[in-house]
């Protein structure tokens, strides 16, 4: 028997009918969207059609769009991407949390290290940050306040929607939301017209890896300052140049439309299986992670007593495919930065594995490897 995947919030597997379409791509439009022939404009209608697909789960128009290979690139280049506007209007400070994921981390610690400050509010222990605290950080000199929608590691969702209220006077500073994990999944919030930049990956959301999107509303005709991290081409406003991947970017607006449009089932699907985990899980006297209330569905970050997480991983291989908190966080091989900021005592820290699923997770194969996974790791303590 395979081991169940169950590392959804690392990546997802592609939907099927997504993969139609890619194929479709790959032998139908062969121009390069930038080209000025009949075959060239047909791709850019197939871009643009994704574009439309994709910004309008966010409430956002085609050419606020801009595509980039994931989530990663589009958090540089909303970060990195302002800097040069911060430094022209003398405004050096940026807010942000100590649960963000690396992509926002590092991007940070470049922008501290060429003279910005930066503020990073602490989850409470369970996870969440308060739309107070972070509104408390902000000061007259913020630049730009930059939070996740949903953190990767233990699936809490942050309150977007409270930030961006509590900043709709304050006008002059961008708001940034790293919605990774969370577009296409949870609906709302995302369409707050307060938000000025959101990145979005197409993985997470069963749609082809090595594409993504920084969304950058534009405020009546203002666009947001930024400035781009390459050069040369002008595709994507200059932003992000380079020719487009026309059979991804299709593929990841179908896979955008087809999660906004069965988002609810999803939800739900993965609430039972999420059911299932609890009962099964329960014989290992697990500690969760992560205010479960406010948690999405499809994910549990969890301790059990006297187990670390390598070792949790390596035993239960043969079952079920089950992570440390983030893939970026097992490459590192360090603890994760977001559970030590919860202050999770420092047991449960190096035990903690994440555990991800879909709704394309079958039920019976993940209760079975649940009750798998409990009696071999019940027969080694
Ligand atoms: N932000 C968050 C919260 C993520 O979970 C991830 C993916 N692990 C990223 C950014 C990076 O996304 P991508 O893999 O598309 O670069």
């Amino acid at each position: 028997m395979n081991p169940i995947y169950l590392d959804h919030n690392a990546t997802t597997p592609l939907d099927e009918r997504v993969r139609t379409e890619i194929n479709r791509c790959f032998m139908e439009e062969i121009g390069n969207a930038g080209s000025p022939h009949g075959i060239g404009l047909r791709a850019k209608q197939t871009v643009h059609a994704a574009r439309d697909r994709i910004a309008r789960i966010v409430a956002a128009r085609r050419h606020e769009v801009i595509f980039t290979s994931g989530a990663t690139e589009s958090n540089n280049l909303a970060l990195l991407g302002l800097a040069q506007h911060g430094r022209r209007i003398g405004k050096l400070h940026i807010v942000s949390t100590k649960i963000e994921h690396k992509s926002i981390v590092e991007p940070l610690e470049v922008l501290a290290a060429r003279g910005f400050e930066i503020a990073l509010v602490p989850p409470k222990p369970d996870g969440t940050v308060t739309a107070e605290d972070v509104l408390a950080a902000v000061r007259d000199d913020t630049l730009l306040v930059t939070v996740m929608h949903v953190n990767n590691e233990t699936g809490v969702r942050l309150p977007i929607g409270d930030i961006a209220e509590g900043l709709s006077d304050r006008r002059e500073i961008f708001l940034h939301v790293d919605a990774a994990q969370g577009y296409g999944k949870v609906l709302e919030g995302l369409d707050h017209p307060r938000l000025d930049l959101i990145s979005i990956s197409s993985h997470k959301i069963n749609g082809p890896a090595g594409v993504g999107a920084l969304i950058a509303r534009k405020r009546g005709s203002e666009s947001v300052p930024l400035t781009p991290l390459m050069f040369g081409g002008g595709q994507e406003l200059g932003l992000r140049p380079g020719t487009l991947p026309v059979a991804l970017i299709s593929g990841f607006g179908f896979a955008a439309e087809l999660a906004a449009n069965e988002s609810a089932e999803r939800l739900g699907y993965c609430r039972e299986l999420r059911e299932i985990a609890y009962q099964r899980l329960q014989p290992l006297s697990p500690t969760y992670h992560g205010d479960t209330e406010n948690t999405l569905p499809h994910v549990i970050c969890v301790s059990f007593p006297d187990w670390d997480a390598d070792a949790i991983i390596e035993s239960v291989d043969g079952i079920a495919a089950v992570s440390t908190g983030s893939a970026c966080t097992s490459i590192c091989a360090s603890a994760s930065h977001v559970l030590s900021a919860m202050k999770v005592p420092e047991d449960q820290l190096n035990g903690a594995v994440r555990i991800s699923w879909s709704h394309m997770t079958p039920r019976q194969a993940f209760d079975e490897s649940l009750q798998s996974m409990v009696t071999k790791l019940s027969s080694e303590r």
